[in-house]
């Protein structure tokens, strides 16, 4: 059987790798699968209007009933869909990729992407006999929903409004040209914060700068942060669940800074809390859940992984190194809009600034690197690795994490992608994660070479 599904959804190049007929056999699949009323949303890609008409056609000829919310952030889709009751929904997205690319992240009835096991079950009804085709009176019928305001207000109310009115903060945004644009100004707006913006208009060409921030795209934000003395500077990403934050004086933080804070501050007002975050995360993570007497539950790596161990086991707070913070008492996945809203928050209770809260954070030399490696060889490549490598402690959540007694740890996975293994590691110094790096690769390439 082949495979659509990756990491997150379903992702290709338009018209060579995805198809206006794979999403209609594709949606006609998710509704035989997920039920009968249909959430449907779309990014501003320039595809995006082809595809949600294919995924509106396969829902209707199955039968389902077609709740379309136009052009919003996935995190909007997620709440509004499961605030309506819906069964599910489809988001026509590429999320954070180049232009050239979009997709389909399917969510399941209590706002979260659906787990691998219906992947495998739409699956199954896609590269088997096909979608059960509805008779010609059964078919669906479609229903324009303006839910924007909908989730606008939720995220306000899970924040000390008034509190962060008072404080009239200036707020400088990086919109990306996405999805983003439709609610974030808008919230830090109601928020009483005056709002500054660039790469506001939807345009999915990204003219203004790639879909994915990273510091190194990020130099207008930073001259605007500084041009117009903004407290804080933000820029999300295509589909608006990932926020990356600039402080005052324009320094990117990286996106374990942005989780450590939220996740110190969710463990002030609910002590003794877990938190869910994957065996990539940061020691500063895990540092600062310990300080506040928290604890960590552990997953593999993937933000769908973070967001089912918070359902599953009733947390209400989790997070990504990469910046994807998940507030479960809106919805346990991640949004970029209820990220800033909640660091606004704890700017307003502290009364300091960003640079301030974030220096007293701990902070880690990390490193990430890769090696390439033929798919069908990495299960043995890993088998080999458990055998060779030498650590006090050694956890095979997913692939190998190995702890060393200074605080160091590497980390070896497999990539669910991508013919390559991934390395992530960290330590005190940057000399120590070099060389621990160094180390590993050498071994893990080393053993490729064994068995070619
Ligand atoms: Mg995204």
């Amino acid at each position: 059987m082949g495979q659509l599904f990756g990491t997150n959804g379903v992702r290709g190049v338009v018209n060579q790798e995805i198809t206006v007929d794979m999403v209609t056999r594709l949606a006609a699949s998710i509704g035989n699968t997920l039920g009968k009323e249909i959430a449907l949303g779309r990014d501003g890609r320039l595809s995006s209007p082809m595809f949600r008409d294919a995924a509106v056609s396969g829902l209707l000829s199955v039968g389902c009933n077609v709740h379309d919310f136009g052009l919003l952030p996935t995190p909007a889709l997620q709440y509004c869909l499961k605030n309506l009751n819906l069964d599910g929904g489809l988001m026509i997205t590429a999320s954070h990729n180049p232009p050239q690319f979009n997709g389909v992240k399917v969510v399941a009835r209590d706002g979260v992407e659906i787990p691998r096991s219906l992947e495998d079950q739409i699956e199954g009804i896609y590269f088997g006999k096909g979608p059960k085709l509805a008779s010609w009176d059964n078919v669906g019928k479609i229903y324009s929903r303006d839910v924007i305001e909908t989730y606008i207000n939720k995220v306000i109310s899970l924040v000390n409004a008034e509190k962060i009115r008072e404080k009239h903060f200036k707020v400088a945004l990086d919109l990306g040209n996405g999805a983003a644009s439709v609610a974030a100004p808008y919230i830090a707006q109601r928020l009483g914060c005056e709002v500054y913006t660039i790469n506001a208009e939807i345009d999915g060409r990204f003219p203004g700068r790639e879909s994915e921030p990273r510091p190194d795209n990020l130099g207008n934000l930073q001259l605007l942060v500084k041009s117009t003395k903004s407290d804080l500077g933000i820029a999300f990403d295509g589909d608006a669940d990932r926020s990356i934050f600039l402080d005052e004086k324009g320094e990117v933080l990286y996106g374990d800074r942005s989780f450590a804070l939220t996740a110190k501050d969710y463990l002030k007002r609910y002590p003794g809390s877990k938190v869910v975050t994957s065996v990539s995360s940061s020691n500063a993570i895990v540092d600062v859940v310990e300080k506040e007497g928290g604890i960590i539950h552990w997953t593999k790596v993937g933000s769908v992984d973070i967001s089912r161990a918070m359902v599953e086991n009733g947390i209400m707070f989790g997070g990504e190194e990469n910046g994807g913070v998940m507030y479960g008492f809106h919805n346990p996945v991640r949004d970029g809009s209820m990220t800033m809203a909640l660091i606004l928050w704890i700017m307003a209770n502290e009364g300091r600034s960003l640079s301030n809260l974030i220096a007293e954070l701990p902070q880690y030399a990390q490193m990430k690197d890769r090696v390439k490696c033929p798919n069908d060889l990495k299960e043995k490549v890993l088998k080999i690795l458990a055998s060779k490598v030498k650590a006090p402690k050694i956890d095979t959540m997913d692939g190998l994490k190995l702890y060393y007694p200074d605080g160091s740890w590497i980390l070896v996975r497999p990539s669910g992608t991508e013919p390559i293994y991934r390395l992530y590691a960290e330590s005190d110094t940057q000399e120590k994660v070099k060389k621990l790096v160094e180390e590993n690769k050498k071994i893990i390439e080393d053993t490729i070479y064994s068995i070619l």
